[in-house]
C-alpha cells in the first residue's frame, strides 16, 4: 500500500533540507570508510570506499507534487578481510524511507568450511551433498518451506544410507539409534527436527527463520558427528604422542 505523506511532514522535510544546504567552501570531507556488512566476516565491519557514485532526480505524482530520490552506489573493500563488494543506498522522499541493497546479497547463514572439503565429500552420502547446498540457498532466499523439506530429506537420507530403509521415519530412526549413530538423548532432538519437516509438507506449517537456523545447527552437529569428527580424529591420533609403556 502506498503511504500518502501528509503536507506538514513534507513541509518539515523541505525546510530541514534548506537549513542543511551545504555552503560552498565549507564542504565536509568525503568519508573514507563506512560501516557495512561483510559476507566473509559475517559481521558489520569497517569498509574502505574504493568508489562512490551519486545519482539523484525527481519524479512527479499527479495531485501530490514533485518528489526527490537519490541513490549512492558504493564499491567497498572490507578493512578486516579485503573482500570487495558493492552496496546501494536508496532514499525516497515520497515514502520518507531509506533502503540498502548488497551485491553479492547479504549472506544470512554462512556455510561451514568443512562442507566444501574433499574429506567431507568423500565420506558423506552422495545424495546428501547437493541437498545440503540447496538448503543454504533456500535459507538465504528465505524459502522457509524448501529449507525445512531439504533438512528432512537430508536426515532421511542419512538414516537410510547408514542403516537401510526400514519402511517409516520412526523405524528408520529406531534403527539409526540402535546402530549407535545417535544416542537415546539425541533421538527426541532429531524427531523434533523431522516433525517440523512433516508439518511443513503436510500441515501448511511455516516455520520462522530463527527456528530454521536452529534446525540447521542440529543438522550441522549431526553431520559433524557422523562424517567430520571421525576424519579429524584420524589426523589427531597420528600426531598425538603415545604413552610410554612402563
Ligand atoms: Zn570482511
Amino acid at each position: 500500500m502506498t503511504h500518502r505523506p501528509d503536507s506538514s511532514s513534507l513541509l518539515h522535510l523541505r525546510r530541514y533540507q534548506k537549513m542543511t544546504t551545504i555552503v560552498p567552501g565549507l564542504m565536509p570531507k568525503k568519508p573514507q570508510q563506512i560501516k557495512s556488512y561483510c559476507n566473509s566476516c559475517v559481521a558489520e565491519t569497517n569498509h574502505k570506499i574504493l568508489h562512490l557514485h551519486n545519482a539523484s532526480g525527481t519524479y512527479e505524482i499527479v495531485d501530490y507534487g514533485e518528489f526527490e530520490w537519490s541513490t549512492k552506489y558504493y564499491l567497498l573493500k572490507c578493512a578486516g578481510c579485503d573482500a570487495v563488494s558493492m552496496r546501494e543506498d536508496n532514499w525516497d522522499e515520497l515514502h520518507e524511507q531509506e533502503s540498502t541493497k548488497y551485491l553479492p546479497a547479504r549472506i544470512f547463514r554462512k556455510k561451514p568450511e568443512w562442507i566444501g572439503t574433499q574429506e567431507f565429500s568423500l565420506v558423506c552420502p552422495n545424495d546428501v551433498l547437493p541437498l545440503l547446498h540447496e538448503t543454504y540457498v533456500a535459507l538465504q532466499s528465505n524459502c522457509v518451506h524448501s529449507t525445512a523439506m531439504c533438512i528432512r530429506a537430508i536426515i532421511e537420507n542419512l538414516m537410510t544410507s547408514t542403516v537401510g530403509d526400514k519402511g517409516s521415519f520412526s523405524k528408520n530412526l529406531g534403527a539409526f539409534e540402535a546402530a549407535g549413530y545417535i544416542s537415546a538423548k539425541q533421538r527426541p532432538i532429531i524427531e523434533g527436527v523431522l516433525e517440523v519437516g512433516h508439518a511443513t509438507i503436510h500441515r501448511q506449517h511455516r516455520p520462522k527463520r530463527e527456528q530454521l537456523v536452529m534446525l540447521i545447527d542440529i543438522l550441522e552437529t549431526l553431520l559433524q558427528l557422523l562424517y567430520v569428527h571421525p576424519e579429524q580424529l584420524k589426523d589427531l591420533r597420528k600426531t598425538t604422542p603415545k604413552r610410554a609403556r612402563p
